[in-house]
């Protein structure tokens, strides 16, 4: 990380050395994990008191004891970018109700956590802020939830959860060939390789491409106990079709965004545009067929130009 960032070498921002550590790697300075065929670069933890191995590092410094037998405090040991969170997700206001594509309040639907999208991360979470916003908008979102239902008499819809339940015996019903762990395992290769930590317009074309594909193998799939009991393989399924889901939203939207942003980048788009200066909208209703709008980002604060509002303003990322 010297060669990335002079000054905050492993501390500079982690989507900056998720980019360094794919560089090295690419350039052919990676180390090739025989058990698991990966690639990584080494982290040296060896210069620091055992204090900090057993307490402030005690589950990373266990990752390594029990994934690939490396002691920390003696040994070099492997890491290499892993995609581990997502920022944007469903709209909402501060309060988790979700908003429709005008901000419209949408009555009754409330999001709250990593799938919900309440302004917190912007494009690039800092490290320890999910789990405080989960703790602070999950008490939020309960409290007005709690209130929505004492204003309201509210009964389920007509039907409700068969849609779901007519879902789950299809997947039960499967005879497919094709093996749920294989489909999820190869999606998630193929898009690791061309919709992570770099993108561009032909890899991530061709990513929405055989995502094409992946949904058509996976309705060749079948689980091979067919009850719903205690299904581990039939959950996976399921997830299955929301990964893919997912998959495509983000592929489609990496496409859409010509430049680079956070954990967002781009070799052919390397900096930042105002042309971008938005959240993009996705809604998909068939698999594939993705609508695109615009949901501006409120840039009140900067345009008030308050106290402190030169410490907000927008400058070239050095670490
Ligand atoms: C390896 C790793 C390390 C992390 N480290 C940190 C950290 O140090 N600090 C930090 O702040 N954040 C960290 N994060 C991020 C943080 O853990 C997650 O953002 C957070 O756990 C998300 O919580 P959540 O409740 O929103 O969602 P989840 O924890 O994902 O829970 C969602 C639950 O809903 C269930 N579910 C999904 N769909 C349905 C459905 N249709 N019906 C019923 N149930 C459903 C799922 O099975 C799951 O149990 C880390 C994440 C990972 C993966």
């Amino acid at each position: 990380m010297d060669r990335y960032a002079p000054k905050m070498k492993n501390l500079a921002p982690r989507d900056i050395v998720a980019r360094s550590i794919e560089t090295e790697i690419r350039e052919g300075r990676g180390i090739m994990n025989p058990d698991h065929q990966i690639e990584h670069v080494w982290i040296d933890l060896r210069h620091l008191p055992d204090y900090v191995h057993e307490v402030k590092l005690k589950e990373v410094a266990s990752f390594f004891k029990t994934y690939v037998n490396l002691d920390s405090r003696t040994q070099l040991c492997p890491v290499r970018p892993s995609n581990h969170y997502h920022m944007g997700g469903i709209p909402t206001n501060a309060f988790g109700e979700v908003q429709g594509s005008a901000g419209q309040i949408v009555p009754g639907l409330f999001a709250v956590g990593e799938c919900a999208c309440a302004s917190f991360h912007g494009f690039n979470r800092l490290g320890t802020n999910s789990l405080l916003e989960l703790l602070t908008m999950g008490r939020y979102v309960g409290e007005r939830v709690e209130s929505y239902l004492s204003e309201k008499q509210i009964s389920a819809p007509k039907g409700a959860g068969e849609a779901s339940l007519a879902l789950f015996s299809s997947y039960l019903a499967g005879t497919g060939k094709e093996n749920v762990g294989r489909v999820r395992l190869d999606m998630r290769d193929m898009m690791t390789r061309k919709v992570g930590v770099f993108r561009h317009e032909k890899g991530v074309g061709e990513a929405i491409q055989e995502l094409l594909t992946f949904k058509e193998r996976a309705e060749k799939t079948s689980v091979s106990v067919r009850d719903a009991r205690w299904n581990q393989e039939l959950l996976e399924r399921w997830e299955l079709d929301n990964l893919l889901d997912n998959a495509m939203t983000i592929a489609q939207g990496a496409l859409l965004r010509k430049e680079s942003r956070g954990a967002h980048f781009r070799e052919d788009y390397p900096v930042r545009s105002d042309d971008f200066q938005y959240h993009t909208l996705v809604s998909m209703t068939e698999f594939g067929k993705v609508t695109f709008g615009k949901r501006l980002i409120d840039m009140s604060l900067f345009e008030a130009k308050g106290e402190y509002s030169e410490h907000f303003k927008i400058i070239p990322r050095k670490y």
